[in-house]
């Protein structure tokens, strides 16, 4: 599973309360960003909660291949 951070983010770091492991606020380029390439098992259901309550609709999960 791939987490995407589009411009759409608003900055408001919801995804990175609800899951510091995973999402983080880049001052650069003034969104989040996820820390990984590929979410650990542990971290995707999480990943996908976060994507739902993005309130700027900005998390895009792309799930791997069944
Ligand atoms: S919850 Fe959405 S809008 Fe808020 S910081 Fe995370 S990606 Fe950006």
């Amino acid at each position: 599973m791939k987490v995407i951070i589009t411009e759409a983010c608003m900055g408001d770091r919801n995804c990175n309360d609800l899951c510091p492991e995973v999402f983080e606020y880049n001052e650069d380029e003034l969104k989040s960003i996820a820390k990984f390439d590929e979410i650990p098992e542990q971290y995707k259901e999480i990943s996908r909660q976060a994507a739902l309550e993005c309130g700027a609709n900005a998390i895009e999960i792309i799930e791997d291949d069944k």
